[in-house]
């Protein structure tokens, strides 16, 4: 059992769930009259991402029984000691909560959290949107985010057709992700991504707001006429990661299109030597760029997008 399975039909209210014994989140519910379906609206996995959190406050706002069907619940910020430090990864273990799910609830902070989250919320709901942006160390194109196929059949692809931005990333299935768990557990999810570089994105907040009350519209959940349909670019893609730890000099920027073969970053040591260089593996489009200039050796530079459709 959850605390989901006990809400009352026709009520939304803010409360306050203690998802671990150091972990408080706050959290919007809100069941129509039916119980079914339920969708979880995440955001703040990582502590330094705005965008979701700003979207996700202003959508409770306009969340009541009468327009929605089935459950929805929102959590704002999903790893509450990480966004107080104002950092990607958590505070105490330094583990990167978007890595760690489903989860050990006899593990550490992060791990814990992770099996609370996955236990109580994810293996409850049907659909999941898991909002991100770049936060402090990386910038994105805006880009929403499915798994599996690029299919008409494939309700991941379909749902992130909804959410109404003009691209859409094929994602890497990566280990701990969690909607890539909830997604091989059988439910629909999606993963966004919207700029970074530390900043909150007025824009990424109303992109992001719509897009998820376009995507809960799509399920038949909420009440909201769906956008209009869009030209939409596919890219298929996964990160570069670097092999040394110095200065990233970044020759491209997000959006920007490239040849094969072109070089799109360099990592520099404190004697100015080259350590590394990032070179376009094919044509493709820059969809992440790591925004912070100072690079340790296994996180990402570039990510690539290919396009597929
Ligand atoms: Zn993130």
């Amino acid at each position: 059992m959850s605390w989901i399975d006990d809400l009352r039909p026709g009520s939304g209210a803010w409360r306050t769930w203690q998802a671990t014994s150091d972990a408080a989140l706050e959290v919007f519910c809100c069941r129509g009259h039916a119980a079914r379906p339920v969708a979880l609206i995440i955001t703040g996995v990582h502590g330094d991402e705005y965008e979701g959190p700003a979207a996700a406050l202003s959508l409770a706002q306009c969340l009541s029984p009468d327009r929605v069907r089935g459950t929805i619940i929102v959590v704002p910020v999903a790893n509450p000691a990480a966004f107080t430090a104002g950092t990607r990864i958590h505070p105490e273990d330094g583990r990167n909560l978007a890595r760690t799910f489903p989860g050990n609830p006899n593990s550490g902070p992060s791990e814990r959290l992770a099996a609370s989250i996955f236990g109580e919320m994810a293996a409850r709901a049907d659909y999941l949107i898991d909002l991100h942006s770049g936060g402090v160390e990386y910038v994105f194109l805006p880009v929403a985010g499915f798994y599996g196929e690029p299919e008409p059949g494939n309700p991941s692809f379909q749902a992130a057709r909804a959410f109404g931005l003009p691209a859409l990333w094929q994602l890497p299935e990566t280990d701990g992700v969690l909607s890539c768990e909830a997604w091989r557990r059988g439910k629909v999810a999606i993963g966004t991504e919207y700029l970074g570089a530390g900043q909150l994105s007025a824009d990424g907040v109303r992109d992001y707001r719509s897009g998820v009350a376009a995507c809960l519209a799509h399920w038949g959940m909420f009440n909201s006429d769906p956008p209009d349909p869009k030209t939409l670019a596919v890219f298929g893609g996964d990160w570069q990661l670097a092999s040394a730890t110095g200065i990233l000099t970044a020759s491209c920027r997000i959006g920007d299109p490239v040849a094969r073969g072109a070089t799109l970053a360099t990592i520099t040591g404190t004697r100015g030597q080259v350590l590394q260089e990032f070179v376009s593996a094919g044509d493709g489009v820059i969809l992440g760029l790591r925004s912070k200039a100072y690079i340790r050796e296994t996180n990402w530079a570039v990510l690539l997008g290919r396009r597929i459709s």
